[in-house]
């Protein structure tokens, strides 16, 4: 264990590894092992038992994870950290974990595809209901909280409208109702967004995305307080059995080391495009939360330290043609995921959201005319220039 550090920037390097209790290996041991050796019958029974600590079962603890979980969970500034198979080996380890048949979860509107599809599916099995809300203010919140809802669900910004909740107002409500609020912080990560620090409970990440940042991974990780993470690590976690293996986790150890430089200049550069993007003739409308006229601009400057990597227009014409301005690209990847070092670009109607019925999908915002980018870490001029004269050929 190592002592606590101050700085994000150094928290994310060296908290929760020791090189001296590793032989002085400065990179962190990768532990590809199943499981563990007892020096005698009667430890493996202490360790059954929670009388001794120590390695059991890697689907009940891996020393390679274990660094993972204790540096994300300094980094979100929380108790307790797990790590998962993917983000939503994560969502659905929590979500289970806070109900039961015939309870109730409140959402923010527009949620991650796959988010929306475990819950029609425990709705489906277990009558577990939800409703969404697009929580501008207190009593939007509260109008929808039941005596059976045992858990608000909040992502922001909002994918892939830009759309921003105030995580601590939400916060505020839900300690009156004594309702645990968990966040997605996938957007954003613990280096622009701390929800634990606004008083939020649990926060989750797609690790794949910007936690990662190459690409190379799909895991995910949970922070929270110690009670609930321990109830969800010996529940959820352990016999639905999402675990993530070592070498992800190994590679999420190696990616987060450069979060902090990553993540500045994904936003650096995503300032850069959104200004030439929004005086462009073909676009429409741009939705990116540095935008200083963006309506929830006011709930970014409270709680992210900067925009974010991902802007999100619509251009003027029809679906063909925003299809097409991605076929006119020349280096920039067409691709779902964000977060990656490079610039990827995609259709929300035809792609990420398509699984959505149009009518909700419009309700979105999400047009036909709508292209998400996920902002790499290329130079921005030539990340501009490549969308520049994709949409000069429209
Ligand atoms: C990608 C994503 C997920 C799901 O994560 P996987 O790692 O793909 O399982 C959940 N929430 C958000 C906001 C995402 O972007």
């Amino acid at each position: 264990m190592t002592e606590k550090h101050k700085n994000f920037e150094t928290t994310v390097i060296h908290e929760g590894y020791d090189s001296k209790e590793m032989l002085g290996s400065l990179s962190t041991p990768l532990f590809q092992t199943s499981t563990y050796t007892f020096d005698t019958a009667e430890q493996g029974e202490r360790r059954f038992a929670g009388e001794e600590d120590g390695y059991i079962y890697s689907r009940l603890g891996n020393p390679t994870v274990s660094v993972l979980e204790e540096r994300i969970a300094a980094l979100e500034k929380g108790e307790r950290g797990l790590a998962f198979a993917s983000g939503m080996a994560a969502v659905s380890a929590v979500l289970i974990a806070l109900t039961k048949a015939n309870d109730h979860i409140l959402c923010s509107s527009g949620l991650y595809g796959c988010t929306f599809g475990l819950l029609t599916m425990m709705k489906e099995k277990y009558n577990i209901t939800h409703d969404f809300s697009n929580m501008a203010t207190k009593e939007d919140v509260r109008a929808l909280i039941k005596p059976e809802t045992t858990c608000i669900y909040v992502e922001t910004p909002i994918n892939p409208t830009m759309k921003l909740i105030d995580l601590k107002m939400v916060a505020e409500v839900a300690k009156e109702f004594n309702i645990p609020v968990v966040v997605d912080n996938t957007f954003s990560s613990p280096y622009l967004q701390r929800p634990l620090e606004l008083g939020c409970d649990v926060v989750l990440h797609s690790a794949t995305k910007y936690i990662g940042g190459h690409g190379d991974v799909v895991a995910g990780l949970v922070v929270g307080k110690k009670d609930f993470l321990d109830s969800v690590a010996m529940t959820t976690q352990k016999d639905i059995g999402g675990i993530i293996s070592p070498f992800d986790a190994w590679l999420l150890i190696r990616g987060l080391k450069t979060l902090p430089v990553r993540l500045d200049r994904h936003c650096d550069n995503a300032e850069k495009v959104f200004e030439k993007l929004r005086h462009h003739p073909k676009v429409a409308n741009i939705y990116y939360p540095g935008d200083e006229s963006h309506p929830d601009y006011p709930i970014m400057e409270k709680q992210m330290k900067r925009g974010g990597g991902l802007i999100s227009f619509e251009i003027k014409g029809t679906k063909e043609d925003a299809q097409q301005m991605l076929n006119n690209l020349s280096f920039l990847k067409i691709a779902v995921s964000l977060g990656d070092a490079e610039t990827l670009i995609q259709h929300p109607a035809t792609m990420t959201h398509s699984v959505v019925p149009e009518a909700s999908r419009l309700e979105m915002g999400i047009t036909d005319q709508l292209i998400r980018l996920s902002i790499g870490l290329e130079a921005w001029e030539d990340i501009w220039s490549d969308v520049e004269q994709a949409l000069n050929k429209l």
